[in-house]
């Protein structure tokens, strides 16, 4: 079996040294930081579900190259149920850790390319299938956390990447014997200092002349030229600050953690080169990473997350008396009706998965139904957050520490007033985890997060037959013409 226990990746994230910095400072050990420790941890208990007899079903798949069991983190969908499995993983993990389980963007890459890199080879004669397989074995077999990363820094995004300072997008700046020379930054990318891997898709779809842009490839965390830029807000202030993490919410796994990645001309040998020049296959590529993407981050890990909300959100309502009123029944209804809608979407499109491009072994989900997950995920969080501020009350954003309890001075009357039919403490634990949803950087990241909405419109309105729906209104209205 090809999976690490729990301790076997404490050892191992012990030894990683990024050139990290957050909120202006160095960041020597990941494991002690007060920020990176939450990545640290919510990665150690995916690695323990994985290991959980329980969930070996969601959490572990039989590598089609070795036959061995390895993480599903590292599968490539073989065939549909495989992709409802990978639905199900995403789901468990949010419900576990309430916050990103930064193994997920660098799974949906790996099956995009698998089937882009078979399709470049049967169609060019090139050789980026069999260094992929290769990258993919290794990877498999040390059981690596690979994180994915996309999304350019992109400038003034009127502007093709030649047309601006050409950094804007990641590109080669000088082809050798033995590899490539890389510059450029993506941003936003979920967990990469504390993965052992980060692998590299290009990030637009790119014209004749902008060869240098299309690029895939994956370095080792540490690699020469490489520097993280964590990203740094009043969460990371209360993380940093607190004596006490029992206060802050999410306290083991905290908030989604991201980074800017900057290359500053970093060499990549040819043996983890996956795409190189072929812009024809770039806008493929991409599309085959968005869609499974979007299924998953936007149709279960989300739900996964809105469990957690409606789950608080209950609670809070028993707390305060008020759950068996008509409005809040209805209002939890209505949560649960969202977040159901994104999952059945996500399903579906697992359920149509087809092998992509045929021939290659690999299953891709449903195009359109992935992208509609996504899109009724973008809209249905926001209403979900808006109804748990809506139930919990102005106290979801008022509250006082639950460290005042402790004050002598005036730890009675935050007893005394803040209790309901709780107790303070338990009503203030819960309503300070809700925080992190209703007033926190999730409603933004879930939007955002595998694209905001118009990208989703604009795949939804361009794969869409038009013409077949015309031809069948058309048919029937005029069938007596
Ligand atoms: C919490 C979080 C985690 C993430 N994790 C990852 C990750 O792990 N890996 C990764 O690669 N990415 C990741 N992303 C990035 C995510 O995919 C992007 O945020 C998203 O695609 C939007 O890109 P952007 O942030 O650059 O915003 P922009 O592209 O600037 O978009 C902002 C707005 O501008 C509009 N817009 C953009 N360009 C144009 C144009 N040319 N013309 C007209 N309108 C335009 C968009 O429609 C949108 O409304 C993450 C994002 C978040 C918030």
């Amino acid at each position: 079996m090809a999976i690490i226990t729990v301790d076997e990746y404490r050892d191992r994230i012990s030894k990683l040294k990024p050139r990290l910095f957050i909120g202006g400072k160095r960041v020597e050990k990941l494991p002690d930081h007060p920020i990176t420790r939450g990545v640290v941890e919510a990665t150690a208990r995916v690695y323990e579900l994985t290991l959980d007899p329980q969930y070996s079903d969601i959490m572990t798949a039989k590598s089609h190259l070795t036959g061995e069991t390895i993480s599903r983190s590292l599968h490539i969908h073989q065939s549909y149920q495989d992709i409802e499995r990978r639905l199900e993983m995403a789901r468990l993990s949010s419900q576990k850790l309430g916050t990103c389980n930064y193994r997920c963007p660098g799974n949906e890459m790996l099956p995009a390319l698998a089937a882009t890199t078979w399709e470049i080879d049967q169609d060019k004669g090139t050789e980026y299938h069999k260094r992929f397989t290769e990258y993919l074995r290794y990877v498999q077999g040390e059981d690596l956390v690979v994180s994915g990363s996309v999304t350019d820094t992109k400038g003034d995004r009127s502007k093709r990447p030649l047309d601006q300072d050409p950094d804007s997008y990641v590109h080669v700046v000088e082809q050798r014997s033995d590899g490539i020379i890389i510059s450029g930054a993506k941003q936003h990318a979920t967990g990469a200092y504390a993965a052992d891997m980060n692998l590299i898709l290009p990030g637009l779809s790119c014209r004749r002349g902008e060869e240098d842009y299309a690029l895939a490839f994956a370095i080792p965390n540490g690699s020469e030229g490489v520097t993280y830029i964590g990203q740094y807000n009043p969460y990371s202030i209360e993380r940093e600050y607190t004596d006490d993490i029992r206060y802050i919410g999410n306290p083991i796994y905290g908030q989604r953690e991201t980074c800017l990645i900057i290359f500053d001309r970093v060499f990549v040998p040819w043996e983890r080169v996956f795409m190189c020049g072929e812009i024809e296959y770039t806008q493929r590529l991409i599309t085959r990473f968005a869609k499974t993407h979007r299924m998953n981050c936007g149709g279960a890990c989300k739900v996964g997350f809105m469990d957690l909300i409606i789950g608080a959100t209950q609670l809070i309502a028993e707390y305060h008396g008020i759950s068996k009123a008509s409005h809040i029944v209805d209002k939890i209804t209505r949560m649960v009706q969202l977040s159901t809608t994104s999952v059945a979407c996500a399903i579906a499109a697992a359920h149509r998965g087809k092998e992509e491009p045929m021939g290659s072994g690999v299953f891709m989900p449903d195009e359109a139904i992935s992208n509609v997950a996504k899109l009724n995920t973008n809209d249905g969080f926001w209403e979900v957050t808006a109804l748990a501020g809506d139930i919990a009350g102005g106290i979801a954003v008022t509250m006082p520490s639950e460290r005042e309890l402790q004050n002598p001075e005036i730890g009675e009357y935050v007893s005394k007033f803040l209790k309901s039919s709780a107790s303070a403490k338990k009503r203030m634990r819960m309503v300070k985890f809700l925080q992190n949803w209703v007033a926190g950087l999730h409603g933004v990241g879930t939007y955002q997060g595998a694209g905001p909405s118009q990208n989703q419109v604009l795949v939804l309105y361009r794969i869409t037959d038009l013409e077949e729906k015309k031809k069948m209104a058309d048919e029937l209205a005029n069938k007596y013409d």
